[in-house]
């Protein structure tokens, strides 16, 4: 007898799993580089937070996270309930999707979008409906609107519980978007919020765009606001996330979620955040600032044109050369900056707005170019 192949239990469906390749750089290396290609905070976390995790005497002990719940509820403005905590943004995306999503199950994605909606969605056998944003990267809610009334449509007339496309129940968008750093209409933000079907949206920039769709949500059953701690709050490496849903969709979700998947640090860190926000919020302008002012002289260069961004990023649109050529020469300079696989984004970079004697150094390395 062959000897047993375990692999042949694995799911056939994962065969073609693209992988994940956002491309980190080994911690050892990670102060030699100027690094603006994950959107991280550079002016790094509050002082207060790493004076609390330096202090924290409990990392043997699971934690509780009602006491960071309440405290993110008072920071957005609803009630404790409407408040579910999560390692890191991330994983609400997977939460939220096994909560809803039976096998076949669809979501629409309006690509290009941050990668993790449809990464977790092929991960939870989910199909993917894909509604391409426009030249200029908003999202084409007409599009969105025919697309589902199609669907309920089809399910009229068939008889079956299902169209072609899949029980269509999940919506993901964020807004200001990632990779473009633009911001959803509030008409558009009205017309897809009367949809029959559950609103996720992405707020992981809502502090560097000063607005928010979180205290909506105890008035607006179909709406799901995802944050994190990640970017604003300069915490990216210790998984710090939330959502504000409806109460009955936070209830499942606290039901269903890992008990401890929020760590000890995490939540310490993030507590403490929450107690120093002058001076987090100080960062925050600067880094609006220095995005207005990079936008300036980044046109000035004359071969690249930064799209509008209300995040904490620029896309930005490059002639005479590929995306993937300027961030070869900026990481030979030792920048890192992103660039894209897909075929729609290959002329463009993006570019994290750093402290301002990074982004100097940015420009002077690319009028070298
Ligand atoms: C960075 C980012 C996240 C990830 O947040 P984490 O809390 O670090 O998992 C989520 N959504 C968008 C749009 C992002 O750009």
């Amino acid at each position: 007898m062959p000897p047993f192949d375990a692999t042949q239990f694995l799911r056939q469906d994962l065969n073609a799993f693209p992988p994940y390749s956002m491309g980190h750089t080994p911690l050892a290396d990670l102060g030699n580089y100027i690094k603006l290609d994950l959107n991280e905070n550079n002016f790094g976390p509050s002082p207060k937070a790493l004076a609390a995790l330096a202090a924290m005497p409990f990392y043997h002990r699971y934690v509780e996270q009602e006491e960071l719940r309440k405290a993110i509820a008072r920071y957005v403005g609803v009630d404790v309930e409407h408040i579910v905590t999560s390692n890191g943004a991330d994983e609400m995306i997977d939460l939220v999707q096994r909560i809803f999503l039976d096998r076949g199950d669809a979501i629409i994605d309006c690509p290009p979008s941050f990668e993790m909606f449809s990464f977790f969605a092929r991960l939870n056998g989910a199909r993917i409906i894909e509604i391409p944003r426009r030249e200029d990267f908003s999202v084409d809610v007409d599009a969105i609107e025919k697309t589902i009334a199609d669907c309920r449509l089809q399910i009229a007339n068939s008889g079956n519980l299902q169209s072609e496309i899949g029980n269509l129940k999940l919506l993901f968008i964020a807004s200001p978007s990632n990779p473009d750093g633009g911001v959803l209409s509030r008409d558009d933000v009205e017309r897809l919020l009367a949809l029959p079907i559950v609103v996720v949206l992405d707020e992981a920039y809502a502090e560097f765009a000063g607005e928010s769709y979180a205290t909506r949500v105890p008035s607006q059953p179909n709406l799901i606001v995802l944050r994190t701690f990640s970017k604003w709050a300069g915490l990216a490496g210790l998984r710090i996330g939330y959502c504000i849903a409806p109460k009955p969709i936070a209830a499942k979700l606290l039901q269903c979620k890992p008990p401890e998947n929020v760590n000890a640090a995490a939540n310490v860190a993030a507590r403490a955040s929450l107690d120093d926000l002058d001076y987090l919020m100080a960062n925050v302008r600067r880094i609006v600032a220095e995005r207005e002012r990079m936008a300036v002289e980044l046109t000035k260069l004359g071969w690249l044109q930064p799209l509008p961004s209300r995040a904490n990023f620029l896309l930005c649109r490059v002639s005479g050369r590929t995306g993937k050529e300027v961030r070869d020469a900026l990481a030979a300079r030792g920048i890192l900056i992103r660039a894209f696989g897909s075929p729609r984004l290959r002329d463009y970079v993006r570019i994290a707005i750093g402290r301002p004697e990074e982004n100097e150094a940015v420009l002077r390395a690319l009028c070298d170019l």
